[in-house]
């Protein structure tokens, strides 16, 4: 039997890989994954990417190597790889899991059409989403901008398939040649992953690990608990979704089977899985959102400007003087993860109080984040800047005080990422240039020496932020 060429893209997982299974079923499987970040246009993959990428390629090859298989890793343009590949295995058809951010579309559909022409079968299969993104649509035929009528009509189909098995797998008679993963470079030459080492553990292994571990210990709670960022209250899944270590459909299946998976919870949880559809189904059909308002109106939006990048500095090295902002670019910068509510603080600082455009924080988490994704990173941007899908209305600006205070109490999540902050009794964790000179004193505190003091004033800033919003408003 000829071979059957599997692409692993972001779908580096064994289970539930209806590209895996289908080339399975048509003979001797050659698995290949191309490494070509030319191919992802101004969206190459940042640094945690990468890093999350080359352990999840080891463990895809080890998982690989359980079935008599390993991975063949070529390095150089989708279709001139494919056909060296085509030539060299005498396969006969290619299958890849479609993805939807609009560099791999369009390069997608150039590789199909001249694979096709070379006589090649090419078969594309749907893994990364639930739903296509040109089946969900309004009556009038165009794509949803709200959510919640969205994910209404994503769901009247039903829930989704069950998701499948790992297939059987047989080996061809000989592999091509591939290059060592390590010649991919894909991890920092300066070693500043350890802290990514500590907290994750990519690959399918380990996002199977961390889901029982939600269904099991949090998704009961998880509609109360998803608000605090001092707790372990989400599943820590979205790197392994966005890597493929773990599929949408999997995850699904696995709540419905837990012991709360039919209760509010659960259903605030799958809710979450629908926000991930919608923001790739708004990608889909606006391949600019990453760069440009959905609103056109905040082309013209005044930022600040900010000679120097000196704020800009400040909000990325966690010193803006709010600790909730700090402490939350702090864990990213230390694990590649932030919790979403403090996503949406920090975005909400730098985009409202700061005045500095969306893009430059988009740009920092896409370097930044284990989870770093297109479609999700883009549309949270544009909610906090308020010219997105369902944004969030440009005049409610986030507090950071009153925001910490109310989803981080006791202030242990400050405590946690800002330990000059730590002796600072509960109450002052999140206002320290507030705490009476005495009380900072007895906490060791002196600021602008361990930790800064505020870089903007929150009143004033607030106040021209809305002003700068009345200006585009009229305009
Ligand atoms: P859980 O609460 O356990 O949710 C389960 C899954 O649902 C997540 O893994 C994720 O896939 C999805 N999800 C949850 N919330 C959202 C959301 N608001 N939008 C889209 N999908 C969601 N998410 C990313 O995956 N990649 C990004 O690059 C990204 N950038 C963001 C930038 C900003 C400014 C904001 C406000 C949000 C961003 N998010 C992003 C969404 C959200 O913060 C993360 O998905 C979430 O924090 C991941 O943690 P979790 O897996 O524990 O989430």
């Amino acid at each position: 039997m000829t071979p059957v060429i599997v692409w692993f893209r972001r779908d580096l997982r064994l289970a539930d890989n209806p590209a895996l299974s289908a080339a399975a079923e048509a003979g001797p499987v050659c698995p290949v994954y191309i490494h070509d970040p030319d191919a992802d246009g101004d969206w190459r993959p940042g640094a945690a990417s990468r890093w999350w990428r080359h352990h999840a390629l080891a463990s895809l090859d080890e998982s690989l190597r359980g079935h008599g298989l390993r991975l063949v890793i070529r390095r150089g343009p989708a279709l001139e790889t494919l056909r060296a590949l085509v030539r060299e295995t005498g396969a006969s058809a290619v299958h890849w899991n479609r993805l939807y951010d609009p560099a791999p579309v369009a390069r997608d559909r150039t590789v199909k059409q001249a694979l096709q022409a070379d006589g090649i079968a090419v078969h594309s299969h749907k893994a990364a989403l639930l739903h296509e993104p040109w089946t969900v649509k309004t009556g009038q035929g165009s794509d949803y901008r709200a959510f919640t009528p969205f994910w209404r009509a994503a769901r009247r189909g039903g829930e989704p398939d069950a998701p499948l098995p790992v297939p059987e797998l047989a080996a061809p008679t000989t592999l091509p040649t591939g290059e060592p993963l390590t010649t991919l470079g894909l991890l920092p030459r300066i070693r500043w992953d350890g802290g990514l080492a500590g907290r994750w553990r990519p690959g399918e292994a380990g996002a199977r690990e961390r889901l029982a571990h939600f269904t099991r210990h949090a998704l009961g709670d998880y509609g109360r608990a998803r608000d605090y960022p001092g707790e372990p209250g989400t599943s820590g899944l979205s790197p392994h979704l966005h890597h493929g270590g773990i599929s949408p459909r999997q995850i699904w299946s696995a709540v419905r089977n837990a012991d709360d998976g039919h209760g509010e919870a659960a259903e605030a949880f799958l809710a979450e899985i629908g926000w991930r559809e919608f923001a790739h189904h708004v990608l889909f059909h606006h391949p600019d959102l990453p760069d440009a308002p959905l609103n056109p109106r905040f082309a013209a939006f005044p930022w600040r400007a900010d000679p120097g990048d000196r704020l800009l500095r400040a909000w990325q090295a966690g010193r803006t003087g709010f600790p909730i902002v700090d402490a939350g670019m702090h864990e990213l910068w230390a694990t590649g993860w932030m919790h979403n509510r403090v996503r949406m603080i920090a975005g909400s600082l730098l985009v409202k109080n700061l005045r500095l455009p969306w893009q430059a924080g988009e740009r920092w988490f896409w370097d930044t984040l284990v989870d770093a994704d297109l479609a999700s990173n883009s549309l949270g941007w544009q909610w906090v800047a308020g010219s997105g899908a369902d944004a969030a209305p440009y005049f409610r600006i986030f507090n950071p005080v009153r925001q910490g205070e109310r989803f981080d109490p006791e202030g242990d999540y400050v405590a946690r990422w800002l330990p000059a902050l730590a002796a600072l009794p509960p109450r002052h964790r999140h206002a320290p240039w507030a705490a009476p000179e005495g009380v900072l004193r007895d906490a060791g505190v002196r600021l602008g020496r361990d930790y800064p003091r505020p870089v903007v004033d929150l009143k004033a800033s607030r106040e021209e932020a809305l002003a700068a919003f009345e200006r585009i408003k009229r305009g």
